[in-house]
C-alpha cells in the first residue's frame, strides 16, 4: 500500500499539478512532516467514528491524519483549487476515508454539514482567532479542539490574568472555555517556510455558557475598550464604552472590581460582572 499521509515530495507535487504558488495572503503554509501531523491529531484526542470540523485544508496534510484516525471530517476551505483536489487527493491515498468539502470563507460560514464535535485544524494565520471565535460562536456542537497557530498568538490565546500577553484574545475565548498551549511546532514542518514558529492550542467548551448572548456582546465590547489603551486605568479605557468615567467606576465597583484595577487583571467573569453591572446587556 501507498503512503497515507503527504511528505515533502507529494506535496510539492500536488501545487505543481495544481499550479498552486502558495499565497501569504490566505496564509499558505503546508505542513510537509507525517510526523507532525500524527502528533497533531493525538493531541487533539481524535475518536474513530467522531464527526471532526477541519478550517483550511489546504493540500489534504491534516485532513489524511484525521481521516487516518476514523474520523469523519468536514473541511472548509476558501481556495477553489484545493477545494476542488481535496476529495481526489484523499479517495486516493485512502479510499475508505470520510471527507465533505465545503468550498466557503470560514469567517463567513454559518452553516455546517453536520454537527462536529471537534475542531481541528492549522489556521491560516491572518485570521486565526477570528475564524476561531466564529467557529466556537456559531457551531455549539464543537465541544474541543486543538488548532495550531503562531506561537505568539498562540500564547496570547491561552493566557491569564496577570501575564503579559494576556488581553483582548484571552478573554474572549475564555468566554467559551478553557485553554492550554500543546507544544510548539518548528517552522521547519511547513512549506513554504514561514517567519515564526507556531504553537498548537487546545480547548474544552464550557458545558454551561456563562452568560446569554446579549451579554457576550456587552462583554466583548467591554474587553475592547479595555484593552485598547493598555496603560491606562480600566475606568479610563471604559468610559469610552460606558460614556463617562464616573458611571465607569460606578459598573466597576457595582461588580466588586477594585477601582485602580488594570484590564490585564481582569477575568472574564470579572468582565462580565461589569457589563451587567452597567446594563450593557439589558
Ligand atoms: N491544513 C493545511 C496544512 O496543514 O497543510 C493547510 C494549512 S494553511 C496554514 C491555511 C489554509 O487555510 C490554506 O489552505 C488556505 O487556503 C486556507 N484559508 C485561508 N483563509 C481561509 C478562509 N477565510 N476560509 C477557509 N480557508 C481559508
Amino acid at each position: 500500500g501507498g503512503a497515507r499521509l503527504l511528505g515533502p515530495a507529494e506535496i510539492r507535487d500536488l501545487a505543481d499539478l495544481l499550479g498552486v504558488t502558495p499565497t501569504k495572503k490566505l496564509g499558505q503554509n503546508f505542513v510537509i512532516d507525517a510526523n507532525t501531523v500524527r502528533r497533531i491529531v493525538k493531541t487533539a484526542g481524535v475518536q474513530a467514528g467522531e464527526q471532526v470540523v477541519e478550517i483550511g485544508p489546504g493540500l489534504g496534510s491534516l485532513t489524511l491524519g484525521l481521516t487516518e484516525a476514523g474520523a469523519s471530517v468536514i473541511a472548509v476551505e476558501i481556495d477553489g483549487r484545493l477545494a476542488e483536489q481535496l476529495p481526489k487527493t484523499v479517495s486516493l491515498m485512502q479510499p475508505d476515508a470520510a471527507l465533505e468539502v465545503v468550498h466557503q470563507d470560514a469567517l463567513r460560514i454559518l452553516e455546517l454539514p453536520g454537527a462536529p464535535v471537534r475542531l481541528v485544524a492549522n489556521l491560516p494565520y491572518n485570521i486565526s482567532v477570528p475564524v476561531l471565535l466564529h467557529f466556537l460562536e456559531h457551531f455549539p456542537s464543537i465541544h474541543a479542539g486543538i488548532v495550531m497557530v503562531q506561537a505568539e498568538v498562540g500564547f496570547r490565546i491561552a493566557a491569564l490574568p496577570g501575564s503579559k500577553v494576556y488581553g483582548s484574545p484571552s478573554v474572549k475565548a475564555a468566554w467559551y472555555g478553557d485553554w492550554r498551549t500543546a507544544g510548539t511546532v518548528s517552522r521547519q514542518v511547513f512549506w513554504p517556510v514561514p517567519n515564526v514558529d507556531s504553537v498548537l492550542v487546545g480547548f474544552e467548551r464550557r458545558t454551561d455558557a456563562i452568560g446569554t448572548e446579549a451579554e457576550r456582546l456587552a462583554t466583548f465590547a467591554l474587553v475592547d475598550g479595555a484593552f485598547q489603551q493598555r496603560r491606562k486605568m480600566l475606568r479610563q479605557s471604559l468610559s469610552g464604552v460606558l460614556g463617562d468615567s464616573a458611571t465607569a467606576s460606578a459598573a466597576m465597583e457595582a461588580a466588586g472590581v477594585k477601582p485602580t484595577a488594570r484590564g490585564e487583571e481582569l477575568t472574564v467573569h470579572d468582565f462580565l460582572a461589569i457589563a451587567r453591572a452597567s446594563h450593557l446587556t439589558d
